[in-house]
């Protein structure tokens, strides 16, 4: 059974002008899919939807096979995370930064917090003391480095799906590949939706989607999209 389903899927901002029309997909549970296509596609647009910041006009969409308008926030919250590509940190620790997400909804127990977050390889590479405060006073982490703990931000709360929303974009390709081949380790039970568009970073990906004008133009593995080129 697919874990996020969007049935016919239309949506618009404004009633004059369709973004998504009449969408289907399906992303089977754990696996791992990347949404790919040019930039106005609709790709931040389906983030939105999936987290409720807009609902549809027409059609469904389906996490776990339950209609997410029916799901409350909370359970909502904790089946999601996302990961942005420009990560906002406070000005306090790694540690605390880990533990609370920006919307505050952590763990209580930051220390238990940290020590989970401590066992993940994303943050043993960090160079730095995870107790140092970050931002203005502190130690100035490099945009790799943020993502990081912008990515154990969000694991730290076990969420079954993950989406990366342009997460490592922003980085140089080996900065990226570092970041990717750490979430390979980590990502395995989950579900991963990656919105990206340097075609390396999605190579490895079990689907692929390509998106154009707010319809699904192909979809299929890697090399199955190539072969159609
Ligand atoms: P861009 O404008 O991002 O430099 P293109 O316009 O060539 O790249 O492609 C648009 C989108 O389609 C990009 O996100 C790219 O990753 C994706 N894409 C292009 N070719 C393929 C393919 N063979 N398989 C999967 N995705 C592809
Ligand atoms: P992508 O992530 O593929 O670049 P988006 O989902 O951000 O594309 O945007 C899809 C289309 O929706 C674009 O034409 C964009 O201009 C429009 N759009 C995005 N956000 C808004 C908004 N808040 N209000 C109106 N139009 C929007």
């Amino acid at each position: 059974q697919p874990t996020v389903v969007f049935d016919n899927v239309t949506f618009g901002y404004d009633p004059d002008r369709t973004i998504l029309h009449g969408l289907n997909l399906e992303i089977a549970a754990g696996s791992k899919v990347a949404i790919v296509g040019p930039s106005g596609a609709g790709k931040s647009t389906i983030a939105r939807l999936l987290f409720r910041f807009y609902d549809p006009q027409a059609g469904r969409i389906l996490i776990d096979g339950q209609d997410i308008r029916l799901v409350t926030q909370v359970s909502l919250r904790a089946a999601l995370g996302i990961v942005p590509q420009d990560s906002v940190l406070f000005n306090d620790t790694i540690g605390y930064n880990i533990a609370y997400g920006r919307d505050g909804a952590g763990p209580a127990d930051v220390e238990a917090a940290a020590r989970a977050a401590a066992l993940m390889p994303l943050i043993d590479r960090l160079p730095k003391r995870f107790e140092t405060e970050v931002g203005e006073r502190g130690l100035k982490l490099s945009g790799g480095e943020k993502q990081r703990v912008a990515i154990a931000r969000t694991l730290v709360k076990n969420p079954p799906i993950v989406l990366f929303d342009e997460a490592t974009s922003a980085l140089d390709t080996r900065t990226e590949q570092d970041i990717l081949s750490t979430m390979r380790g980590l990502a395995e039970q989950r579900t991963t939706i990656s919105i990206a568009h340097r075609l390396s970073t999605i190579a490895d990906s079990d689907r692929i989607f390509v998106l154009d004008q707010g319809r699904l133009v192909e979809s299929g593995g890697h090399l199955e999209l190539l072969r159609r080129d």
